[in-house]
């Protein structure tokens, strides 16, 4: 995972980070007071000019959008969002942004009633907020949780979860988490008045209706006091007013049902606008009006645009319930049909968008294991070039050696007879061109056999390399030297003339004979011959070769220990 933390973080060109969380907090307000739909086109725009190298931010955006999007109803939008702000988490190994996108995770689980996937996804959730050490966190993961055992069919689970979040948020004085929990307490408690209701359990119900009222009441006092969310107060307030149906206190419930109305109505949220109507006709049917309660809500079910499946259910059920209650048997076993076949759809429709979510996040997890797969060999082709690219300093390196070597004499480390081939005519043109003098030497041991013979050829190889070092010490002002044979050596002196090059080797030939060879072996004696040759080019290379060794040739008959000048 973190070898993925090598690709590309600097900011972009041209994107304004600053600017950036400014706008994304404007949006977080913006979908705090309740403008969902403004605020989420305005965080999928933002998250759109975010370049993907500014990972941590678009982590941040995703979530946000994740838990805007169930308030608009599009539970998948909110799993896509979660499940890429989850692989970005996991990519930058962030606790925090990975607790908020399984947070989130865990609750379209539930809205979906994958209660199993609802309840692993939150237990992750609350490990990697307690990882992070954030209780403000945890409180969320736990009030999923909760909200998982609910669509598990759990309550005493349900409500045990939430009341823990609920305690952690109060204690942390998180007024979010804390309207969250309490309204999704509320909630809980309005399932049992149900189930007592069915149930027939009069002190069930009643003790239900009582926990249902408080926790709604507290809820709604929380959002008009802290959060100033419209979309919160209506909420919270919907659930009071159905604690209040449920336990028949009409009167009190009035002035709520038209707050609520209202405040749906008003701020457009359609979803609770039908909620709000639906129980303005159950109220009316509870106040003796069935009649115009059940045309109420038939006019709503059978409104354009066509209300989503689970508010169909909530208008079916009401016309049931408030045709069962006014004694309408045959009409209320209608609506009880069209309650079991609305009830098979909305099962259908879940296990499609199950279906959808459990794509979604194969999609995702498979481009993520595709870009670290894509990471992976970007590394592999890097490190291949730098292999090749030490290999080939490595072949370079070679062919340089092999290069001196194919010049150089490796006994005495002077050029050998090859370079002296190739270099001596360039420097004959070179001297004609500038119409500078040339002198070649070449210069030879005496008695060279001899002194292998007596000394051995080790002595011999020792008086080569001395000699080449006297050379290069003498002749520092020569252009060429060489080793051409055994005991021979070249050394070519542009701007030189001839009787020049004679001084300079006379003075040579002294050092020679005065140098300390007694050091290297007792006895032992070295004298050399040199024969030169030169003048101004036009000259030819080999011309010029042949006469200094004929000159050589004059001193070793003159007597050896010599310079002749040809
Ligand atoms: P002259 O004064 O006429 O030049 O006599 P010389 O003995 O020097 O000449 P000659 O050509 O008869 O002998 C050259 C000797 O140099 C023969 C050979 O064994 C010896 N020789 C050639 N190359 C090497 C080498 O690399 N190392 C050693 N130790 N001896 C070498
Ligand atoms: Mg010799
Ligand atoms: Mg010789």
């Amino acid at each position: 995972m973190s070898d993925l933390l090598d690709l590309p973080c600097l900011p972009a060109d041209g994107f304004d980070a600053a600017a950036f969380d400014a706008a994304v907090a404007a949006q977080r307000q913006l979908g705090c007071a309740g403008c969902y739909q403004a605020s989420t086109d305005a965080l999928e725009q933002l998250l759109a000019t975010c370049p993907p190298a500014e990972q941590h931010r678009r982590g941040a955006v995703l979530t946000l959008l994740a838990q805007q999007y169930p308030r608009l109803g599009q539970l998948t939008a909110s799993a896509r969002c979660a499940t890429e702000a989850l692989a970005l988490a996991e990519r930058l190994g962030d606790d925090r942004l990975r607790a908020d996108a399984l947070t989130t995770q865990a609750f379209v689980y539930s809205q979906l009633l994958m209660g199993r996937e609802a309840l692993s996804t939150g237990m992750k959730a609350l490990a990697a907020a307690r990882r992070a050490g954030d209780a403000v966190r945890e409180a969320w993961a736990l009030c999923r949780i909760g909200i998982a055992y609910a669509s598990l069919d759990n309550p005493q689970q349900a409500q045990a979860s939430v009341g823990q979040a609920l305690e952690i948020a109060e204690a942390q004085g998180a007024a979010e988490v804390r309207f969250a929990c309490l309204n999704n307490l509320a909630y809980f408690w309005l399932r049992c008045v149900e189930e007592a209701r069915v149930a027939g359990d009069a002190a069930t119900l009643a003790e239900a209706v009582c926990q249902a009222r408080r926790t709604a009441e507290q809820a709604t006092a929380l959002a008009r006091e802290a959060s100033g969310s419209p979309y919160q107060v209506a909420v919270a307030a919907s659930n009071l007013i159905n604690a209040l149906l449920a336990g028949g206190l009409l009167d009190e419930a009035l002035p709520l049902l038209n707050e609520f109305g209202h405040l749906a109505h008003d701020h457009g949220y359609r979803m609770l606008a039908i909620e709000a109507d639906a129980q303005r006709a159950v109220f009316l049917g509870l106040k003796g009006e069935p009649v115009q309660a059940a045309r109420m809500l038939e006019a709503l079910l059978n409104a354009t645009p066509e209300p989503p499946p689970k508010l169909r259910r909530l208008l079916v059920r009401s016309l049931y319930d408030t045709h069962k209650a006014s004694g309408r048997y045959r009409e209320a076993l209608a609506w009880l049909e069209a309650l079991v076949s609305l009830d098979r759809q909305i099962t259908r429709d879940n296990l499609v968008l199950q279906t959808e979510v459990i794509l979604i996040r194969e999609q995702v997890e498979q481009a993520q294991a595709r870009a670290e797969s894509a990471a992976a060999d970007a590394r592999r082709e890097r490190a291949r070039a730098a292999h090749l690219e030490s290999e080939q300093q490595r072949l370079r390196e070679h062919a340089n050696a092999l290069d001196r070597a194919a010049h150089e004499d490796v006994l005495t480390g002077l050029h050998n007879r090859r370079h002296a081939e190739f270099a001596l005519p360039l420097l004959v043109e070179g001297a004609r061109v500038a119409g500078q003098v040339i002198s070649v030497a070449t210069l030879d041991v005496d008695w060279f056999k001899r002194i292998n013979d007596t000394h051995g050829h080790a002595v011999g190889d020792a008086v080569l390399q001395q000699l080449a070092q006297l050379l290069r010490h003498r002749l520092r002002s020569a252009d060429l030297m060489a080793r051409i044979g055994g005991e021979e050596f070249l050394a070519v002196l542009v701007g030189i003339s001839p009787p020049q090059a004679a001084e300079i080797c006379e003075r040579l030939r002294l050092a020679v004979a005065e140098h300390d060879w007694a050091a290297t072996a007792p006895g032992l004696v070295v004298r050399v011959s040199v024969g030169i040759a030169g003048g101004l080019p036009p000259l030819q290379a080999d011309q010029l070769l042949q006469r200094a060794d004929q000159a050589l040739y004059a001193a070793k008959r003159g007597g050896r220990n010599r310079v002749h000048v040809d």
